[in-house]
């Protein structure tokens, strides 16, 4: 397959809670490029309403690290230090990339700095909220964590604002129509330059 057919890929990184799902999902629907998004694994259970091979492909703490061992993962890792791991497994990028697809992941900051080392052309985006008690209200709206898990994602989130410079792009999520909006028009524009 020649390079021109080959799909990029795209890592979207911001602190839990900013609405990278559901950026994303908008993304998909109203985005003109074939964007396609990469399904991580994680030993961390569904949620309500989850489901297994869409949100994630939900697996146990044995068979992630059977996995882990087998080398299926690009990369992985204990987020949150909270016992439960995320990983994005190589068969999701390469038979996207491969068939010209746009592949889309959103994963967290150390996932990103070791996808780059892996696929430096990689276009990176880091997604903000409008402040740190923005992301509050919205983490204790959301009503799936308990408290300790609050603290701990809201400790996390300082900590990766704090490498949101690293990223290329940055987009604050303050008005969700905008941030997709403007996440799209970054990615037709890097689909135009030939440095990516
Ligand atoms: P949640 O438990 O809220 O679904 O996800 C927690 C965090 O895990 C997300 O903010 C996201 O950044 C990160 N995450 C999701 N999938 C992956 C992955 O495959 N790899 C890494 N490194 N982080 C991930």
């Amino acid at each position: 397959m020649s390079e021109a057919a080959r799909g990029k890929l795209v890592v979207m990184s911001g602190p839990s809670g900013v609405g990278k799902t559901t950026v994303l999902r908008r993304l998909l629907a109203e985005c003109p490029l074939p964007l396609r998004a990469s399904v991580s694994a994680t030993t961390r259970p569904p949620r309500p309403g989850e489901v297994d091979g869409v949100d994630y492909h939900f697996l146990s703490e044995e068979e992630f690290h059977r996995r882990r061992q087998r080398g299926e993962f690009l990369e992985c890792y204990e987020v949150y230090g909270s016992g439960w791991w995320y990983g994005t497994l190589k068969g999701e990028v390469a038979s996207g990339l491969e068939s010209g697809q746009w592949v889309v992941l959103g994963i967290d900051v150390h996932g990103a700095f070791s996808v780059v080392d892996q696929y430096p052309d990689a276009i990176t985006i880091f997604l903000r909220p409008s402040s740190l008690e923005e992301l509050e209200r919205r983490l204790r709206g959301r009503g799936t964590e308990d408290e300790e898990s609050i603290q701990r994602r809201l400790q996390q989130a300082s900590n990766e604002m704090a490498l949101a410079d690293w990223y290329r792009h940055q987009v604050i999520n303050d008005d969700l129509d905008r941030a997709v909006r403007e996440i799209c028009q970054i990615l037709m524009h890097m689909g135009e330059s030939r440095d990516v």
